[in-house]
């Protein structure tokens, strides 16, 4: 059975000393090696950003693919083979800006795949630019004067467009962090876990200690694990979106359960098992 070691790479991570990615790729290879998972098993496919950089550190299959772009790319993956198990990975500027429309359409199709959004409010990868999740009045380099515009509310599209898993998740708790994960892994369908993952480097505002002082960690799950959107939606509210835990989960068929007719045939005539070292020569 495969170990948390059997999900790593030979390759070093090059993020900053104390990134928050660093939680978030630990926590990965936790949740899918506690869940019997081998690596196999497993494909993780990644955006572009520093939070892009996971697929090349995570011990299963890797695909990283262009910007704003791991949804369509993830999809294209499960349906082409449902046995896999399914993570897409980015960040705030590459999935809820240029990717922000994929998200909308892989979560109304209930596509089996695990979305994991590293959040740091910020473009770290060129070096500090103000992001879709950067809140009002944040200063950068494009922004001096402080961000004009309001944030987006990709946790809240996610739950009004009808994601049938939806979490949150900090990297300053890598065991919440990684229960999360198990349950989004296990869950059949689409989920979203949008982690507050600081940067470190380019971000001095929204810190690992600012992240302590002002996150609430859902105590009673039960009441907010269900399908009722409306209170995932008014505790997003009431905590300016600043919450971890499971905020809502549905159980209904994924989109490769509901396909009938040519497009399933189609699929299921396809072999597309392709064995590990030749899908290493296709990449
Ligand atoms: Fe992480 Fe920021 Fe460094 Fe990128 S620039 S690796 S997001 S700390
Ligand atoms: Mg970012």
């Amino acid at each position: 059975m495969a170990t948390m070691k059997d999900f790593r790479t030979e390759n070093k991570p090059t993020w900053c000393p104390g990134c928050g990615d660093f939680a978030v790729l630990a926590a990965l290879q936790k949740a899918v090696a506690s869940l019997g998972l081998e690596p196999e098993e497993v494909v993780c496919v990644s955006g572009i950003g520093c939070s892009g950089k996971i697929a090349q550190h995570f011990g299963g299959y890797g695909f990283h693919s262009l910007h704003g772009r791991s949804l369509p790319t993830a999809t294209g993956v499960k349906l082409g083979n449902q046995d896999l198990t399914v993570i897409a990975a980015g960040g705030d500027g590459d999935g809820y800006g240029i990717g922000m429309g994929h998200l909308v359409h892989a979560v109304r199709r209930n596509i089996d795949l695990t979305y994991i959004v590293m959040d740091n409010q910020i473009y770290g990868l060129t070096t500090g630019q103000t992001s879709p999740t950067s809140k009002k009045g944040f200063r950068s380099k494009t922004s001096p004067e402080g961000a004009a515009e309001e944030p987006v509310k990709a946790v809240e599209t996610a739950l009004v467009n009808g994601a049938s898993f939806v979490a949150q998740a900090f990297s300053g708790d890598v065991k919440q962090m990684t229960v999360l994960f198990e349950e989004a892994v296990r869950h059949r369908g689409f989920s979203l876990i949008n982690c507050f993952s600081p940067c470190v480097t380019f971000n001095k505002v929204n810190t690992y200690d600012w992240f302590r002082e002002n996150v609430i960690r859902l105590k009673d799950r039960e009441e907010y694990d269900s399908g009722d959107r409306d209170a995932a939606l008014s505790v997003m509210r009431k905590t300016h979106g600043l919450v971890t835990g499971i905020l809502c989960r549905e159980e209904r068929p994924a989109y490769h359960e509901v396909m009938t007719g040519a497009h399933s045939v189609a699929a299921s005539k396809m072999d597309l098992n392709i064995p590990r070292e030749d899908m290493r020569e296709i990449f």
